[in-house]
Order: structure tokens, then sequence, then C-alpha cells
């Protein structure tokens, strides 16, 4: 399996491109699920696509851009790929039910929602609190920029950031809450949890950065294609 490749940080990369795709750290060009065997877990869901989309083309436009027109079309990409984002955080899933849900194009209230879910409590005051405030900013900043006739380069730019660290914000922290990961490794206690794509179950699954150990989920079919890799480490960290 050669998809457990290291993350680069957000600011380690060469140049912005590669940076934006290294933001959201698992592959969106793995084929989809061949097999549709009956499961407690939802396979092959292939997790923030259009965002990731969203964010290169966003990318690519800054690369280009010369003119305020094309720094406010930063702004739109920048838009589309935060409306992209709540929308592929919540559906499917629990944030995604219930009366009174906030309209698809109305990026505020679903911050709060994620957030609120992601960083319940009082001890998370202060990490959901910075989660709102920074989603929030990010978006009336993009939104600004969409129709700003004095757009500068640098403005674009801030645009792009900001929106490229609200996705990473949310991403990896839903990414975990869905694949069911645990905060400690069950195993040998250690706090660095990650998550993987394995296309050859369809699934994202939680795995110990520092033991190696692996949560396998409950399949009442087990994928046919299931390499014999990951048989001899399937010690359930939870
Ligand atoms: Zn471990």
């Amino acid at each position: 399996m050669g998809h457990h490749e290291p993350h680069e940080s957000l600011l380690s990369g060469p140049d912005a491109q590669s940076r934006l795709r290294a933001v959201i750290p698992y592959r969106n060009d793995e084929p989809g699920l061949r097999r549709d065997g009956s499961q407690k877990v939802r396979r092959g869901q292939k997790f923030l696509v259009v965002t990731n989309r969203k964010l290169v083309q966003a990318s690519e436009a800054f690369d280009h851009a010369d003119e305020a027109e094309e720094f406010q079309a930063v702004g739109m990409r920048c838009r589309e790929c935060l409306l992209a984002l709540v929308r592929e955080l919540t559906q499917g899933s629990d944030l995604d039910e219930g009366e009174d849900l906030p309209k698809a194009g109305d990026f505020p209230p679903w911050n709060e929602r994620i957030a609120n879910a992601i960083a319940p409590g009082d001890p998370m005051e202060y990490v959901r609190g910075y989660l709102k405030t920074t989603g929030e900013r990010g978006w009336r900043l993009v939104n600004w920029l969409t129709h700003a006739n004095n757009a500068t380069r640098h403005d674009a730019e801030l645009g792009l950031s900001a929106t490229s660290h609200i996705v990473s914000n949310y991403a990896s922290a839903v990414l975990k809450r869905r694949a069911g990961a645990p905060e400690r490794c069950g195993r040998c206690k250690s706090y660095r949890i990650t998550v993987d794509w394995h296309p050859e179950l369809g699934l994202y699954v939680p795995r110990c950065e520092a033991c190696g150990a692996v949560k396998m989920p409950v399949l009442r079919h087990a994928g046919r294609k299931q390499k014999s890799r990951s048989s001899h480490r399937n010690t359930s960290p939870a």
C-alpha cells in the first residue's frame, strides 16, 4: 500500500499549489469501490473531492491573476470552495439531520454547527471559538474580495490562504470523527492517530502513527482484494 505518504505541513510546500494540495491529507484519485457488500460502515465514500478541486482551481486562478477582476475571481473560487466544504463535511452525517437546517449557501450557520460538533463542551471553548471566528472571518473576507474593485494580489493571496486554512482546520477533525478514530491509541496510548484511505476497502481507516496499529472496521463481508500487509498488524487501537 503506497498511500502512507508523509503529509507536508501547510506551509512547507515549495509553491502555492503544492501547499494547497497538501492541505487535504487523503487521496482523491483512487478508483472507487468495486464491491458492494452488506456492511456496518459506509464504503467507497470519497471525502472532500469537490472542496479539494475548488481549492486547486482557486490556487490556479491566483497563479494567473494580474488584474482586479481576476483577483475577484479568486474570491469567487474561494467562496465556492467554502460552500463545498460545509456541504461535503456535513452531508450523510448527523450534522445534516434535524429541523431548521441552514440553507445550502448560508456558510456562517453551517460553520457554527460544524465547530460545535467537533469542539463541544466547556474544555473546548477556546478551540471552538477560534474555529468559528476563523471560519466566519474568512467567509466575510472572500465575499468582500468577490466584488472589491480595488482588490490587489495580496488581498487575493490572503483570501486563498484563509480558505485553505479553514479547510485544514476542519478536514482532519471531521474525517476522524466520521472514521470513528479514537483520541488515543488503545495499544500504545499515543495521540498520534491519523486516518488513511484504503482503496481496496473503499474506506478510511484510523491508524496509530507511533506503533502502526490500525482500527479495521467491522464488515460483514471482507473486501475481496484485502492485502496481506494490513493483516499482520491488524490490532485495534480502540
Ligand atoms: Zn499505537
